[in-house]
């Protein structure tokens, strides 16, 4: 687990919202020691986003492309009436991209080969 500090020691799960105190799991002390932990928040960010216990995302076949989306975004969806989009934009269009991908790398080849 990766954990971020903000310059008044303030200790965020995610980079993503460094500053923004209502996402703070505690506050690093003089002596190096994490206190005044928010239990809630630590839990939710611990636990909260688990994507397997999600029943639509467990079943999806993108699952192992997003794992989920942000988490972040999903605890907000889960504890906070949030309404974050968290599905892959390749959901629904993976041929597409595929057909896209296939097509840049014959041209990177084709440039390779007649340098
Ligand atoms: S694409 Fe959407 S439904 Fe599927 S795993 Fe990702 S977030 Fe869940």
């Amino acid at each position: 687990m990766a954990i971020s500090f903000d310059p008044e020691g303030y200790a965020y799960k995610c980079w993503e919202v460094i500053g923004n105190k209502e996402y703070a799991i505690g506050k690093i002390n003089n002596e190096g020691r994490l206190m005044d932990i928010n239990e809630k928040i630590l839990n939710r960010q611990l636990f909260g986003a688990d994507t397997l216990e999600d029943v639509v995302c467990s079943q999806c076949k993108y699952l192992p492309i997003c794992n989920g989306g942000c988490p972040l975004q999903r605890i907000e969806n889960k504890f906070d009436n949030g309404h974050n989009c968290n599905c892959t934009f390749y959901k629904g269009y993976m041929a597409e991209f595929l057909k896209i991908h296939i097509a840049r790398k014959k041209a990177i080849e084709f440039q390779s080969t007649n340098k």
